[in-house]
């Protein structure tokens, strides 16, 4: 039979990469928890109607990259292709009182069905976070020191900050007429999408990703020149507590983001690290006002969205070769069939004690246990056989120095447990 290779744009993630990645989550979980974050983890399908409805019809994703399917129950179901659409469901079967607020955090897979690239999967994870009730431009700004907290305490120093602002609905009635006068003189040279999306939709002009289109993009007037006298008094005070904080940041003029939904502060973290390539964004997020079922009115609220894979690229680790298995620092020795039941009893005394243990399962030469020993990286190989166990002992052997010692079955495990200095605590293991 050939190879059965994993589906274009998705991949298999061994150890110890796959350590790697619980590590990233873990330090969200923590950082995000310093802000008062709480996990909130929503089922990988949904309805379809929660993302057309949270993302928006009109969407790249919701038009082009959703996985959608009906079930045997006649029942158009989706492959969540990102955090908030679920989150903000879950949110609004809990309901969010007047004056209050909702913190959540949630890491995942998410699944879009995009041409594979560097950086570009059909199924990634993101790490993301909403807080949901109020409308402030401190929490604008403190969502994005949260952000490079956590880029910091994973190793990530070279990015950037691009900041804009999308002002309210109101503002962007009048601004979307400059807009348009802005771009028909040029709508023959632009492509298909941006052709029409001129009068459905001319904000989406501004996200497009074709090269011709990007040209007039870069022509266009800033989109906060274009704002009510409010809406820039709110992006100048968000720029003031960032500056505050001591975070640096770059205005983009026309950063606006492909969702409808959002409002007033926009922002996306990019990379310069060389390893990333042309998709260079780490993290995107926003202010946002959001109709929740069974809610008076649209609620407010702000939140980012972090892809695993790039910042698991821009951290850059050299790539290691699987062994197949966990990291182990013991392997047990059987010389013999007496010796089976006592080695069987000591990797469990061991383990009991946090000490990782392989024991041979097979009954072969010394030989082969040795070289088994010796591959799988541990730090100790325990010989357990007819003339140790006569004597009331095992052998330990340091695999990494040229000696080896004689010691009492009866404290084998707390004897090696501690020199293993084996008190840490169990996450550690992973
Ligand atoms: P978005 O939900 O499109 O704003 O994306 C937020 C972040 O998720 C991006 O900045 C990327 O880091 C990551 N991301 C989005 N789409 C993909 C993809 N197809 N493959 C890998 N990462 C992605």
């Amino acid at each position: 039979m050939g190879k059965l290779e994993p589906l274009p744009g998705t991949s298999d993630l061994w150890h110890p990469e796959a350590a790697e990645w619980v590590r990233l989550e873990n330090t969200a979980r923590r950082v995000m928890g310093l802000y008062g974050y709480a996990e909130l983890r929503t089922p990988i399908i949904e309805r379809t109607d929660v993302f057309v409805r949270g993302i928006g019809s009109d969407t790249e994703v919701v038009q082009k990259e959703m996985y959608t399917f009906t079930d045997r129950g006649d029942r158009s179901l989706t492959l969540r292709p990102e955090g908030t659409a679920g989150v903000m469901r879950a949110i609004a079967n809990q309901g969010v009182g007047e004056g209050e607020e909702k913190r959540v955090f949630y890491c995942g897979p998410m699944f879009r069905g995009e041409r594979p690239a560097a950086g570009r999967k059909r199924q990634f994870h993101q790490i993301g976070v909403e807080a949901v009730g109020k409308l402030t431009p401190l929490l604008d700004a403190e969502s994005m020191v949260m952000l490079f907290d956590y880029l910091r305490a994973v190793g990530i120093d070279d990015f950037r900050l691009l900041l804009n602002s999308r002002g309210t609905r109101e503002d962007r009635q009048d601004a979307s007429r400059t807009l348009q006068e802005h771009f028909r003189p040029h709508v023959e040279e632009m492509c298909e999408d941006c052709r029409r999306r001129l009068d459905s939709n001319v904000w989406r002009i501004l996200d497009c990703k074709v090269e011709a289109c990007r040209g007039f993009v870069a022509q266009a007037p800033p989109i906060v020149d274009l704002l009510s006298e409010t809406s820039r008094a709110y992006f100048g005070q968000v720029q003031r507590a960032l500056d505050a904080f001591g975070i640096a940041y770059e205005v983009a003029p026309h950063l606006v983001r492909g969702l409808d939904y959002y409002e007033h502060t926009v922002f996306e973290v990019v990379s310069d690290s060389p390893h990333l390539g042309a998709q260079n964004a780490l993290a995107g997020g926003g202010r946002y006002l959001i109709e929740l079922p069974g809610s008076r009115k649209p609620i407010p609220g702000v939140g980012f969205a972090l892809g695993m894979e790039r910042l698991m690229m821009a951290r850059h680790r050299p790539r290691q070769e699987s062994p197949g298995h966990g990291p182990v620092d013991v392997f047990i020795a059987i010389l013999g069939d007496q010796a089976e039941v006592c080695a069987l009893q000591l990797s469990r005394e061991l383990r009991a004690r946090q000490v990782r243990v392989l024991c041979e399962t097979e009954g072969r030469s010394i030989k082969a246990q040795m070289r088994t020993a010796d591959k799988c990286g541990a730090e100790l190989a325990v010989i357990v056989g007819g003339e140790e166990l006569a004597a009331g002992q095992v052998t330990v052997k340091y695999m990494r120095e040229s000696r080896q010692e004689q010691i009492d079955r009866e404290h084998a495990a707390p004897s090696i447990a501690a020199t293993l200095g084996r008190k840490e605590d169990p996450e550690g293991m992973y």
